[in-house]
């Protein structure tokens, strides 16, 4: 029988962030009731989410890292789990991140479901990103990655957290892995964009289970013309 750590929680979907519809439709403290392990977003795109052993960090459009509050914070899209203590760890050395991913979900017979995955250890070439806040009328997702910003860093000590998807769902979430980051020192983090492993371990962690969660009050996203095309397109040139 599935039990609490097969399932993968999923606020919204990778489509309504790509459409622009940045409004926060749950609160922070609701979604952490699904999971300590997660990634997201926040209302108006105000953060780059990474919860962490149950704590919720957000790195804003200046590269600040915070602790979020759960009762004043909303989210659009995230995604959690309950992160199992009864995984094998896989020790990582001198890997791009092609090859980690290569290794951790091919190596591991993970391509066609979804996973949990979790590097902690030192990283050379981060580059992670964050977009400023965003005032309405929101911009489409393409619009706002094309004027992100960037913060790199080498030698760098942290977790990576974040998760593959098939690319059966390119659209419900971002086909291949999608990553966030947060040192160790916790001043620097974002939605990762490039890195290589210097020396690490991670865990990954298979999911039997989707749970997919709507934003049904929205009347945004309840009424949305989904343009399949320019979604995928976006995806394909902002993740
Ligand atoms: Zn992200």
């Amino acid at each position: 029988m599935a039990d609490k750590y097969d399932n993968l929680y999923q606020h919204g979907n990778l489509a309504i962030i790509m459409d622009g519809q940045y409004t926060g439709t749950m609160k922070l403290s609701e979604l952490l009731n699904h999971g300590d392990t997660g990634i997201g977003t926040t209302n108006a795109l105000g953060v780059e989410m990474i919860v962490v052993d149950g704590l919720p960090y957000g790195i804003n459009g200046k590269g600040e890292v915070e602790i979020l509050d759960g009762d004043a914070e909303t989210v659009p899209y995230a995604n959690m789990h309950y992160s199992s203590s009864n995984l094998p760890t896989f020790d990582l050395e001198n890997l791009n991140a092609a090859q980690t991913a290569d290794f951790l979900i091919a190596g591991n017979e993970l391509k066609n479901t979804f996973v949990g995955v979790r590097i902690d250890g030192t990283f050379n070439n981060v580059v992670a990103r964050a977009a400023d806040k965003q005032e309405t009328p929101f911009k489409k997702f393409a619009e706002v990655a094309s004027s992100q910003n960037l913060f790199t860093k080498d030698e760098v000590t942290g977790t990576i957290i974040g998760y593959y998807s098939p690319e059966l769902y390119n659209g419900a979430s971002a086909a291949g892995m999608h990553l966030h980051f947060l040192s160790d020192d916790r001043t620097f983090g974002g939605h990762l964009l490039e890195y290589d492993v210097k020396v690490a371990t991670a865990t990954v962690q298979r999911f039997s289970e989707l749970q997919m969660h709507f934003p049904v009050n929205s009347k945004e996203f309840l009424n949305n013309d989904i343009e399949m095309k320019m979604i995928r397109d976006s995806i394909e040139s902002a993740e």
